[in-house]
């Protein structure tokens, strides 16, 4: 892209899509070459069917996982409702605990399974009130079925993340199933599925540096999941479909990458945290601050500033970042992940800023410096109607 006001433009929006790394286009470009389908025996076919084993390998690994416990997907929405539309069919699960902040992809999926859906409350930082779930499975009837709790790891608008671990051992002991949606946490955090007691957990390639439109569902070993796509029996009958050898290799490639590039993760804490700690003395209000957070992400919201004005204004000035929730139709509605954690009057003007591997200070800083101008404009412009 061109320079816009004599500035390199800064892209602030990974949490949408992370840009494609380029060891992940260079792995897929090898794949694509390939040419061949991973389930033909001959020589190229094994060879595209080795591609796809080794990412597997790789996938499994970033979550220590064990390579037959991972399902590619066509990205973290199938995964999600994968993993919700499979618990909800086999009967033993007869209705479903949602985080109040899961993203769509579980919230319309975990509706849309026909069972009775209860939202588990998160507080004013939008963490998922634990007192509230031991409280609910002390109360829980045999009736009811097994317990079957979604809750994210890390949030897509602010980064908070949940406390899955002491979750998991609520859930487990009443012999429940917890579906851990890891899209966002995946190359930010550290993830050991077994260490959180996610039995099933969703991931994306594009949240991580790899291509749009796959992803992985991680089904542990003990967890018995019915097929969503039924045909040609791919990914041990439960995803059927040719795969997408060549998206599978640079969902690899980036999430090798991804783990290299952990240890330098928090770096970008700093960064956001010194332009975050401008925009609070301007008054904006830094959402989620008081929880653990991933360090790529800022959710702030401005009284007074409107997301579609801030996000139009920023990117005029060739500052890329999202309104809350990024959504399909391109249209911004107040974030209900704000309307959760009980801020209503702030969620009309959510603003999301996200890093990523190829973010630098001076892009943080960029966005701080146009930040404050547009806010410093809008201030004044209150101030002359105020005396018009
Ligand atoms: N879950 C979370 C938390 C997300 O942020 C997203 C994407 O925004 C998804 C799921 C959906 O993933 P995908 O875009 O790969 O379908």
């Amino acid at each position: 892209m061109a320079t816009v006001s004599g500035h390199r433009p800064v892209y602030l929006d990974h949490n949408a899509t992370s840009p494609l790394r380029p060891e992940a286009r260079e792995a897929m470009l090898a794949a694509l070459e390939i040419g061949a389908n991973a389930s033909s025996i001959h020589a190229l076919g094994r060879e595209a069917r080795a591609v796809i084993e080794s990412a597997r390998a790789d996938v499994a690994a970033l979550v220590n996982a064990k390579s037959s416990e991972v399902i590619f997907t066509s990205g973290g929405t199938e995964a999600n409702a994968h993993a919700i539309s499979s618990a909800a069919a086999g009967g033993d699960i007869k209705r479903l605990i949602i985080g109040a902040t899961e993203h769509d992809a579980v919230a319309a999926n975990a509706r849309a399974s026909g069972l009775p859906v209860e939202v588990w409350p998160v507080d004013a930082d939008g963490l998922a009130d634990l007192n509230w779930l031991a409280a609910r499975l002390a109360n829980w009837r045999a009736e009811e079925g097994r317990p079957f709790v979604a809750l994210m790891l890390a949030n897509n608008e602010t980064g908070v993340i949940q406390p899955v671990a002491e979750a998991a051992a609520l859930i487990h002991s009443l012999s429940g199933r917890l579906h851990v949606d890891a899209v966002q946490a995946a190359g930010k955090i550290e993830i050991d599925i077994k260490a959180l007691g996610a039995d099933t957990l969703a991931l994306s390639a594009h949240k991580l540096g790899g291509p749009q439109g796959v992803g992985a569902l991680i089904v542990r070993d003990h967890v018995r999941l019915r097929a969503v796509l039924l045909g040609g029996g791919q990914e041990g009958g439960l995803r059927a479909g040719t795969e997408n050898v060549a998206g599978i290799a640079g969902f690899a490639a980036a999430v090798r990458a991804a783990v290299r590039d952990l240890p330098f993760a928090a770096d970008q804490s700093v960064w956001r945290d010194a332009a975050a700690n401008r925009l609070a003395g301007e008054g904006a209000v830094i959402v989620g601050a008081n929880a653990p957070r991933l360090s790529n992400t800022l959710c702030l919201a401005a009284p007074h500033m409107p997301s579609s004005l801030q996000v139009m204004s920023l990117d005029l000035e060739g500052v890329m970042v999202s309104a809350g929730a990024a959504c399909s139709s391109g249209k911004v509605r107040p974030s209900s992940v704000l309307t959760a954690m009980g801020l209503n009057d702030l969620a009309g003007g959510a603003l999301r800023a996200s890093g990523g591997w190829n973010t630098t200070a001076q892009d943080w800083d960029r966005f701080a410096d146009v930040w404050c101008a547009l806010h410093a404009r809008q201030v004044a412009r209150a101030k002359t109607r105020e005396f018009a």
